[in-house]
């Protein structure tokens, strides 16, 4: 090779490396999601909980960003859940109906895209609405992309026949998987989802609260799981009757979670496992103690005391201790995960410094929730902006509400603000118009699935019977 041949490759190599001017790609990092599933803020001292109710969150909160606009995009598991693992809405999704629709194999997720990046997967789940479904069509539902997917319940719930798993076993089946791994250098996705405080809250010892003199001092023991103006069946502490011991049950499971939570912290950092990990602790939607006459359920209404959630996150080595006030939704922390693995730009992560300046979340300034199914009398859709919500029935019921007067949504603005809310909903109809180009999902329903499995059962014995073929 002549010399001018040498300097010519030597002046291209820079770009040639560099793939036309991108940077390398990172290396991939590990990330850790915990989501709790029924967990309100407001029971935890990060969020104004009286000190004692759950310090080991507290601790937690002394080397993260704690972000004080965090909502789910639904009230129930699995709508709230695929969207944060898909970054799109219920609606877009399909996964609307309480936690009977579940997201087809088409479907992108997290742990597919965190796969994708080099990252060893694994899922601790601990609700039954989470169970692993083997498909004749392959994994469907979140468990999609996990190499490892640990749905191991064994303890029954206390009046229904739904299996679960303890925060505590949850915490040991974490540690069995980090500790058993055969590539413990490689990075990893670990997604532990608890499943207390969720009902009946029979775990820990019940937290007295300061007397209420407000709560009714009994409610009738409903004979269904609705929570309008009675306890729900699946709620019942046997014959108790009184809302105050119910709260205070729900606070004990809190603290229970607590406890847990701390083993879980103190094992990752035993491990070494805070210097290199980012940590991602949410919940799945919250409950309602009373507000409105519904009690000790979810899943009813786009209440904020279902859909605004606590969010923590901590980078690795610990972040400086912060609160942050932009909105946060489930699009945000699952880019904030990619981000944090390396599988994104970090300016899309929640921890970037544009992003608390109170820039815009990434969904074009606008956080969606939705419940039941589009088309059908109980969808709602709910949008905030950030200072304002907007919730409507497909009934034609109109709520606004001004989150910064107002937090607990007492006041419906509609009538007195209508152009607030038309600016809102024109922002929404922009928003869905420029989303219309992204890939349909159709969800499944569970008994698709159990269809499918038994058309396949039957495929199999046909076969084995000598009916096999085309
Ligand atoms: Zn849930």
């Amino acid at each position: 090779m002549g010399r001018g041949h040498a300097l010519l490759l030597a002046s291209l190599t820079p770009a040639l490396g560099g793939c036309s001017g991108e940077a390398p790609a990172p290396e991939p990092r590990s990330v850790i999601l915990v989501t709790c599933d029924t967990l309100r803020r407001d029971a935890l001292e990060p969020y104004g909980a009286a000190p004692g109710c759950t310090p080991n969150l507290a601790r937690l909160a002394q080397e993260a960003v704690v972000f004080d606009q965090a909502w789910s995009a639904a009230p129930s598991t699995l709508p709230s859940l695929s969207s944060l693992f898909t970054r799109r809405t219920p609606d877009e999704l399909g996964v609307t109906s309480g936690n009977r629709m579940l997201l087809p194999p088409q479907a992108d997720t997290l742990a597919e895209r965190l796969g994708e990046a080099g990252l060893e997967t694994a899922a601790v789940v601990s609700n039954a609405v989470l169970r692993r479904f083997p498909t004749p069509i392959g994994d469907v539902a979140l468990a999609q992309g996990f190499d490892h997917y640990d749905d191991r319940m064994t303890a029954r719930e206390r009046n229904r026949q739904l299996f679960e798993r303890s925060a505590p076993d949850t915490v040991a089946a974490a540690f069995q998987w980090l500790d058993g791994r055969e590539e413990p250098r490689r990075p990893f996705f670990l997604w532990l989802h608890f499943i207390e405080p969720h009902g009946p809250y029979t775990s820990g010892e019940p937290l007295a609260l300061p007397e209420d003199d407000a709560l009714p001092a009994a409610l009738p023991l409903g004979e269904d799981d609705g929570g309008l103006g009675q306890i729900p069946r699946y709620q019942a502490l046997g014959e108790e009757q009184a809302p105050a011991r119910y709260r205070a049950a729900y606070r004990g499971e809190v603290r229970h979670l607590d406890r847990a939570l701390g083993e879980l912290l103190e094992g990752l950092a035993q491990r070494g496992l805070t210097q290199t990990a980012t940590l991602v602790l949410t919940a799945d939607h919250g409950e309602s103690l009373g507000e409105g006459n519904w009690w000790f359920t979810h899943g009813q209404s786009l209440a904020p005391e279902l859909l605004r959630v606590p969010l923590l996150v901590r980078a690795p080595g610990g972040s400086t201790p912060a609160r942050r006030s932009q909105l946060a939704g489930p699009f945000e922390v699952h880019d904030t995960l990619l981000a944090a693995a390396g599988a994104l730009p970090t300016s899309r992560s929640l921890l970037s410094p544009g992003a608390s300046r109170g820039s815009a979340p990434s969904a074009a300034g606008l956080l969606v929730q939705a419940r039941g199914r589009p088309g059908t009398p109980t969808h709602e859709v709910g949008i905030t902006d950030g200072r304002f919500r907007l919730a409507w029935t497909a009934g034609g019921e109109e709520r606004l509400h001004d989150l910064w007067d107002d937090p607990e949504e007492v006041r419906d603005l509609s009538a007195r603000r209508p152009q607030v809310a038309q600016e809102l909903r024109k922002r929404y109809l922009d928003q869905l118009d420029a989303r219309s180009g992204l890939p349909v999902v159709e969800a499944l329903h569970i008994n698709d699935i159990f269809d499918l499995r038994a058309a396949a059962k039957h495929a199999e014995e046909l076969e084995a019977l000598g009916y096999g073929g085309d």
